[in-house]
This record gives C-alpha cells, structure tokens and sequence, in this order.
C-alpha cells in the first residue's frame, strides 16, 4: 500500500499495518516521544498500536524536543538518561556551549527543521544540555513536557503569550511576587491582557469571574512575601469546570515539595533560581506541562489541538513563543541547574526543617510578631499546607517588627545571616519587601497586596540552625 509519511510517499508492502507498526518499520527514533499525526489528526499513545492503516492516508511524525517508573524522585532525577549517550561516557552531562549543530546533508537539516529527527539544529531553540534538564525534571515529575528557559519570569511570561491574547482575560490574585504583578499590570496590559483579580482563598470569588475571554486562573502555591495557601483541588474544580487551565506558581515548592499534578494544577511555572539551582548559581525558569489539558478548550490554541494533542502548548512554544521571543535557558545555567537538581531533596529537605525550627524561635520570642509560616500550627494556612505538601512547608517565613526603622535595625545588627534579594539560596538571607520587591507601589497598594512596612522576610538556608538562631535571637536583642 502507498502511505504518505512527512509528505513523501512510501511504498509499504507490510499489511495490516499499524501506525506503530509503521514507526518501526521507519526505525523512527524515540518513538516515546514523538508526536503522531493520521490524516492532519493527533493519534494517542493508546491507540498507535491500534490503528489501522490504508492506502492513501498521511502519517506525520514530530519531534519537539525537551520530552522523556516506579522509582523514588531523587533516583529518576540521578538516573535520567540524556537523548544521546556522551561519547566519552561522561556521567554528568558536559556544557554544550554551542550554537549551531552539522548534519550530514541538506535533508538531515530539512528535517531538523521541521522536527521530523530528535535532533538540535540552533541552541535558542534546543540544546543538548538544556534538554538534559529538561529530561531530568521530566523524568522526576512524570510530567508530558518541560521547558527550561533564561528566567522564572520568562517562563511566566512565555506560558501567558503562548495561551492568551489581546482581549482575553486570566484570573489571580494581588498577592504575588512584585515582578509577576508588575508584568501582568503593566507589561501585558499594554498588550491587550485584562488581569482580574480574586481573593484566591475563596474559590468562589475567582468562578464569579469567569467569562468566555477567561484563559486561566494563576496562582501562587504559597504566595511570596504574604505566605498564603489557595486550595488547589477547589481551583482545580472550578478550572476544569469551566474549561479553563489552571496555572500555578510553584517557585516556593518545586517539585518533590509538592505533586502539582495530583492537586489538578494542568501547568506549573517556576523560577529555578531559587532551589533548583544548588544554591543561587544561576537564573533559570521552568515550565512544566503535565499533559493534563485539553487544547481544544482554548480558543486561541484550538486549531492545533487537533493535529497537536496534549503537545499542542509544547507545539506553540518551541516552534513560536519560545523560539521566537529568545529566553532559552543558557547551557552554563542548565549545567549548573542539572547540577543543582541532583541534590534538591537534601537541600530543601534541610531547608524545611531549619525555617520550622526557626519559626518556633520567632513565635516565642516578645520581639517578633505575627509570625507567619505555613508549617506552624497557628497559621490559618496550616492544614492545607499539611494536605497539599510533602509534610514540609518551605523555606521562606516573614515576622513583624514595631517599625519601618526598627525593621532597618534588626537588618542591619545581624552579622551571618546576608542581606540580599532571593529567596531557597543555601544561605539564609534576610530582606524588607516593602523597601525592595515592592518599592514601586504606593501604600495603598502595598496594603493590597498585603505587603506591610513592618514586615521582615526570611529565606531559611542549611547552615547549622542554632547558628542561625544565634544570630536573629543577638540583633532582636539589640534593637531596645
Ligand atoms: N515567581 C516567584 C514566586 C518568585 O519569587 C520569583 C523570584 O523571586 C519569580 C517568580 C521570578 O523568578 P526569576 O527571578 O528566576 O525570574
């Protein structure tokens, strides 16, 4: 029979023939990872094995690249294995701090292009290390996809470009980092994005909100600097309800912390700066894609969803957004991030432990008031913490002193823990949000977006916590 594959007809004496049937014959490459199309539709893993071809239909096969047991999380991240084996048998994948890539012919290269060979063709499009950590978060999470770009903001800012456009409308909240805020008020209002605002912790405020315009409800999984919990089961409901996808911000808890796909989150967004990275070595963003929502409910991405699929959002971004807006990941950066997720778990593991005991601390002592931190008994976010995270509640808590002035004090008398911005370093570092992150905001938006001139943020690191301890316990003392 005669089948057209990737527009070229193919004479196939096999018969019958199975679309599976026919990426073996082709001795197609990770066919684990390909996106199938019969006669311009998506055909899904399921059903490759089922079915059945004829003569005259057109097979099409793509690769996007970026895409991948019953192993525990840390050993998949440790034991994910790259697209192609190192020649030299490196165990950690080398930086492939390069540009372009040779192919053999003209053909290869044609084929490259239009993602019809696993392979790289120009590195602000894929690259090998990049993808590696790409595959490794892939592999840890058990995710459809996931993309590494240059920032968390950039993969805020590229899942929003590549899902809504001008007219349309997402959900969240004030209470989201400054930046974040700042991009969907300023930067992409300008663009024709509505942003309406919720209080996230009732689910019901968000649904009232919803109209034929709404693309997504986003959220932070605990908001920074306010610490806040939305429920994400409940967000979750109303989002598949009403056909619209779920986004959260899970910079504060990445992967490991908490199963974004088990409490309905359809894209997760996050700054692998912070814990991913080992320590603050480099600025990198994810977005990871759990394969869970259907494209055709989104009108601007329909009319891929149907030749697409589940990679249809992969689809819009590596061969548009992503491509074309120019935020990839670096391959420095994705080395040192691949680095740094192979010890994710000890450290935020550390991390946890040292903030819960470091919250106890703070709520005994006079000095320091309302402290706040998920896993404290008396937070009002407590036992959603307990449900939806890993028995751990981050690094991050804040506290209050009498004073702008007073906060200044306390800041400047401490002598090891370092006044910087960003938050899951190794090092614990201290900061004043209304002061920085949210200089540009009035007070009366800084009311709104609960961020208080009295207001201290910690980020927790892994030193010894007694020393950490030490050093908060002399500069409180200090401030009469
Ligand atoms: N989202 C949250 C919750 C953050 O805290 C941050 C940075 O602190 C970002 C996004 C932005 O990440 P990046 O600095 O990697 O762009």
């Amino acid at each position: 029979m005669k089948i057209i594959v990737n527009g070229k007809e193919r004479e196939i004496l096999a018969a019958p023939l199975t679309v599976a049937g026919l990426l073996k014959i082709l001795n197609v490459e990770r066919p684990d990872t390909v996106s199938v199309q019969l006669n311009g539709e998506f055909v899904n893993k399921e059903d490759l094995d089922k079915t059945l071809l004829k003569d005259g239909d057109e097979v099409e096969f793509l690769y996007f690249m970026g895409g991948g047991s019953g192993k525990g999380f840390a050993t998949r991240i440790l034991h994910a294995r790259p697209l192609k084996e190192d020649p030299h048998g490196s165990l950690q994948m080398p930086i492939y701090d390069n540009v372009a890539f040779e192919f053999k012919d003209a053909e290869e290269l044609e084929a490259a292009f239009l993602g019809r060979k696993p392979a790289h063709a120009y590195s602000r499009i894929s690259n090998p290390t990049v993808e590696y950590l790409e595959i490794r978060v892939k592999e840890a999470t058990g995710a459809l996809a996931v993309m590494a770009l240059s920032s968390g903001m950039a993969a805020i800012s590229n899942l929003v470009v590549a899902i809504a456009g001008s007219g349309d409308n997402i959900i969240t909240t004030k209470h989201l980092f400054g930046n974040t805020y700042s991009l969907f008020e300023k930067t992409l209002k300008e663009w024709g994005l509505q942003v309406r605002y919720a209080d996230l912790a009732r689910p019901k405020e968000a649904e009232s909100l919803v109209d034929p315009k709404t693309k997504a409800i986003f959220f932070e999984t605990i908001t920074n600097p306010q610490l806040e919990i939305a429920d994400a089961k409940a967000l979750s409901r109303i989002a598949k309800d009403k056909g619209i996808l779920l986004v959260a911000d899970t910079t504060l808890t990445p992967p490991y912390l908490f199963d974004s796909a088990k409490f309905g989150v359809d894209i997760e967004v996050l700054s692998s700066t912070k814990y991913i990275s080992g320590g603050a070595t480099s600025v990198g963003g994810l977005i990871i894609d759990n394969g869970t929502f259907d494209w055709s409910k989104n009108s601007k991405l329909k009319p891929d969803a149907k030749k697409f699929g589940p990679f249809t959002l992969l689809n819009r971004l590596r061969r548009e957004v992503y491509r074309n807006i120019g935020a990839a990941m670096s391959p420095q950066s994705a080395f040192l991030q691949s680095v740094g997720l192979e010890t994710l778990c000890l450290r935020v593991d550390a991390s946890c432990a040292n903030a819960l005991r470091i919250a106890r601390f703070l709520e005994g002592s006079k000095k320091a008031a309302a402290v706040n931190y998920p896993g404290l008994e008396a937070s009002p976010y407590h036992e959603l913490a307990v449900k939806q995270f890993n028995g751990i509640y981050g690094g991050i808590l804040t506290f209050d002193l009498g004073s702008k002035e007073e906060c200044f004090r306390f800041i400047n008398g401490l002598k090891l823990i370092r006044r910087a911005t960003n938050i899951n370093d190794n090092r614990t570092l201290v900061l004043h949000p209304a002061s920085t992150i949210f200089c540009e905001y009035d007070s009366r938006l800084k009311k709104e977006m609960g961020v208080r001139e009295t207001m201290i943020r910690l980020s927790i690191g892994i030193e010894n916590c007694q020393d950490i301890i030490e050093d908060i316990k002399q500069s409180l003392e200090a401030l009469r």
